[in-house]
Formats: C-alpha cells, structure tokens, sequence
C-alpha cells in the first residue's frame, strides 16, 4: 500500500507540476490582452506620516482580473510578466496611469501628493527607461517631484553601473527613489551606500515581529536609515500597537490595513479628504 501511495502522489506531483506550467503560459498569453482589454487597474494605498496621520503620498499597486483566472496577485503575473517583454507592456501603462492620479488630485486641489511606483529590475535596465519616465511625467503635466519609484536591491544583481546611472539621472530630474522591501534578500549596507535614494521601506516581516522578542530589528533598521541621513516607512502596518511602537522608534511614515487597504482612485481621494478633515482631532487626540 505504501508503494502504491508513493506511486499515486508522484504522479500527482507530476501532474500539477504540468497544470502549473499550462497555467502559466495561459496567464501569460492572457496578460498580452489584459490592457487593452481593460482588465487591469491600479490600487492606491495611502502612506501616512508619524504621529500626525496626514497622507503625505500613495503607492500605487497593480491588478488584474482575467475572465479566466479571476483576481491573479500581483506577485505572481508580474513574475511571469518578467520573463518576457510583456514588463515593458505592463510598466508603461502603470508609469502613465499612476502620473494622472497625481495629476487628478492636484486638479482636484488637494495639492501634490506624491504617487509611487513600483519598478522592475528589468524595467530598469531598457535602454529607454529614463525617457520613458520623463515622457510619463510631461504628458502628465506634474511635477517630477510627485513621482517616486520603488526599487528593490535587485535592481543591482545585473547591470549594477547601468542601473545606478539611470537611478541618479532620475534623481537630477527630481524624480524620488525609495529602496523597497528593505531587510529581506541580500540587503547590505553596500547597497544603501551605491543606490541614489532617500527612503527605506522595512519590509512587513520585521512590522509582524515588532511586539515580539525580535522587535529590535525594525528599531535597529530605523536607527541605521536615520543615522544615514535616509526616511524610513514601514510597510504592513495592521494595528494600532504597532504604530505605537514604530513611533516609539522614531518612524517616520506607515503603511498598511491600519489606515487602509489599496482601493481604487476615486476612494482613494474620499480617503484624501476623509483624513484632512479628521487631522486635526487625530493630532489633539495624540496630545492628550
Ligand atoms: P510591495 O511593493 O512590497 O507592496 C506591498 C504589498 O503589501 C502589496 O501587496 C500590499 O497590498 C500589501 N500590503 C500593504 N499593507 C498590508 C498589510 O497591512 N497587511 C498585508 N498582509 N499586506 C499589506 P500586493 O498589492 O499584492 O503587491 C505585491 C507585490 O507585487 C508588491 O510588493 C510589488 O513588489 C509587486 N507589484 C505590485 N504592483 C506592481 C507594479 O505595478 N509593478 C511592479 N513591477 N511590481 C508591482
Ligand atoms: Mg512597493
Ligand atoms: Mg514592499
Ligand atoms: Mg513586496
């Protein structure tokens, strides 16, 4: 019976390896369409500052529901998106989409709050990818100052120089660079010393360990990025014991459920007015 049971979950394994690889294909096929389909859109997620709560920006964040595969999250169609040209498809819609959300808010008179994007290693690397971002900024007539891109420490795994030219070209532009997901990977202090940014984003595994016995690692974090003259945001923020405790250790901005999850444009700028008109009681609540 034991070797039947061994035979039998082989050749499951075997099958769903398949099926994955089908899957796989399908989604990518289906991706091609996704734009001009109108399947995808971007989520607005607010980041706020410490202790006042104000908006100070969003990160935008992609989706896509396929009438095939439903709602795909976004870290798995944009793996697949990778590798192919398919990034490059995908990256220019967000560029250009995420710059007229900056755009609307600043029409609405909400001033200029700041959009971020998050941005492929491969994007990073097309030969066009710095006039790509300019051309994305003029067409929206913002300023570059209200776009910020998120990169990882993987933008430095191939073309290194590349990369960091292109990075601080953008940053003369007046583009802003913050260094995404920071803490997991091969984070060095290398790589904080080589890349043109100004902001650090702890990824959301430290913000979960926060009340426990490893909570010194987000503190830490925080106390190197300040002492490199770097912004940090913590990202994953879920309840209020964890704001308390980041602002404890001198965060500067959070993100995560505890403010609000990604929602589409139009409830991200109710978010907007929401919390201006709530600001002032959050900041006399802070003082008490
Ligand atoms: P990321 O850039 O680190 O984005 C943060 C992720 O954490 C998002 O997942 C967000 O929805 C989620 N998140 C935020 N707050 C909380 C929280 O309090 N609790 C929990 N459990 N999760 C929270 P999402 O939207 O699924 O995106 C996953 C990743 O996909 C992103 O990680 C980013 O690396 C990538 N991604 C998303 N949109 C784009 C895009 O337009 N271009 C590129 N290149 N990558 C993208
Ligand atoms: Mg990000
Ligand atoms: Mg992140
Ligand atoms: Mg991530």
């Amino acid at each position: 019976a034991a070797k039947e049971s061994g035979k039998n979950s082989w050749r499951f394994y075997k099958k769903s390896m398949q099926q994955d690889a089908c899957e796989n294909m399908s989604i990518q096929h289906n991706l091609r369409y996704a734009i001009e389909r109108g399947e995808l859109a971007l989520h607005y997620q607010p980041i706020v500052s410490l202790p006042d709560r104000d908006i100070i920006s969003f990160e935008a964040l992609l989706r896509w529901t396929s009438p095939e595969h439903g709602a795909v999250p976004p870290d798995r169609f944009i793996k697949l998106a990778e590798q192919s040209d398919l990034i490059h498809l995908l990256g220019r819609w967000v560029l250009r989409e995420a710059c007229k959300f900056a755009r609307t808010m600043t029409d609405l008179g909400l001033g200029q709050i700041s959009v971020s994007v998050n941005i492929s290693p491969c994007q990073l690397e097309a030969r066009d990818f710095v006039s790509l971002v300019r051309r994305s900024i003029e067409t929206a007539a913002i300023q570059p100052s209200q776009l910020e891109l998120e990169v990882t420490e993987n933008v430095l795994i191939h073309s290194m120089e590349d990369s960091i030219r292109k990075l601080q070209e953008l940053k003369v532009y007046g583009v802003r660079l913050s260094l995404d997901d920071f803490g997991v990977g091969y984070s060095s202090l290398t790589y904080l010393k080589n890349l043109p940014v100004k902001k650090l984003k702890i990824d959301k595994s430290f913000i979960d360990k926060i009340l426990s016995d490893d909570a010194q690692f987000a503190g830490a974090i925080i106390h190197m990025a300040h002492s490199l003259g770097l912004v940090v945001v913590a990202e994953g923020v879920e309840t209020e014991q964890q704001a308390a405790e980041l602002f404890k250790y001198r965060c500067d901005y959070i993100q995560g459920y505890l403010l609000s999850r990604p929602v589409p444009w139009e409830q991200a700028i109710d978010l907007l007015i929401a919390f201006r008109r709530e600001a002032p009681l959050l900041k006399l609540h802070c003082r008490q």
